[in-house]
């Protein structure tokens, strides 16, 4: 299939590692052209020299709405307006369940909600007509699963968020989507630790909760991140698509 992304300006929050460097990486191999963004200036300027060309580097920490704006505004500036935004900045550690003190909702809430809201805020006025965003959500946030409490909460109001702004958004003729994820392994992710730490503990638990019994690819959700971004998906807009080897019953 033909994405028609071609020549397409795409500014990826969250692109310096793991699902968010696999989405970046997707989206330059259908020929858009990339801002990266992320707090690390290094982690950007390594994505960047993997990707090759077409890419720009924009450091910020995105759960400050003036940060946000700067990364959106130079973004717009570097690649003449976007077409594309994908809100991927997030961060599932936290503290055991029930254990959270105000200080760590608002943390986690900042890194998981706000993150995203930010960038749809700051990227808005300058997105063309027919663009599209991506938030990269969890499962975490349609069931308890077991993920810490603040970030199954944020997740399930970013998914609300996402839903509910589909109709402003058409109203510029943009889509708005998330992407609930699963269990991603990459080379120093989550899955990578809880790996090294209890092999046996994981495998029990893919064999018992999820129907394809393995942990998912960053590539799989970059693929289905690159189809709703793309002209494709013109119909989808303020869905939540599920993306888990079938762990969410
Ligand atoms: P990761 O390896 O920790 O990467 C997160 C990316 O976001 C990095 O590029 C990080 O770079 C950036 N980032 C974090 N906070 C930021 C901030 N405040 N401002 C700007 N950039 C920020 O995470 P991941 O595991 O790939 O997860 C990516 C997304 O998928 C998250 O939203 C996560 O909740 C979701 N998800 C992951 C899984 C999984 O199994 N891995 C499952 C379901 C959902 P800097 O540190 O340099 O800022």
């Amino acid at each position: 299939m033909k994405l028609d992304l071609d020549g397409r300006a795409a500014l990826v929050a969250g692109a310096s590692r793991g699902i968010g460097l696999a989405i970046a990486k997707a989206l330059h191999e259908e020929g858009c052209n990339l801002a990266l963004a992320a707090r690390n200036r290094a982690g950007l300027e390594a994505a960047g020299a993997l990707l090759g060309g077409r890419t720009s580097a924009h450091p910020g920490d995105v759960s400050d709405i003036a940060q946000a704006g700067a990364v959106a505004g130079d973004a717009a500036a570097r690649w003449g307006g976007l077409d594309i935004l994908i809100c991927n900045a997030g961060d599932g550690r936290s503290v055991p369940a029930g254990s959270e003190s105000e200080a760590e909702w608002r943390r986690m809430l900042d890194v998981n909600l706000f993150t995203s809201l930010n960038m749809i805020a700051a990227a808005r006025p300058h997105m063309r007509r027919g663009g599209a965003i991506v938030c990269i959500s969890s499962i975490a946030g349609m069931a308890a699963l077991g993920a810490p409490v603040a970030y199954s909460a944020a997740k399930a109001a970013l998914n609300a968020a996402v839903k509910s702004l589909a109709r402003p958004l058409a109203l510029e003729g943009l889509r708005i989507n998330a992407i609930a994820p699963g269990n991603i392994l990459f080379d120093g992710g989550t899955w990578d630790r809880k790996l090294a730490e209890d092999r046996a503990g994981v495998e029990a638990m893919l064999a018992r909760e999820v129907a394809l019994g393995r942990l998912g690819k960053p590539e799989e959700i970059a693929a289905l991140t690159v189809f709703l971004a793309s002209p494709k998906a013109s119909f989808i807009t303020g869905s939540i698509l599920v993306a888990d080897g079938g762990q969410l019953r």
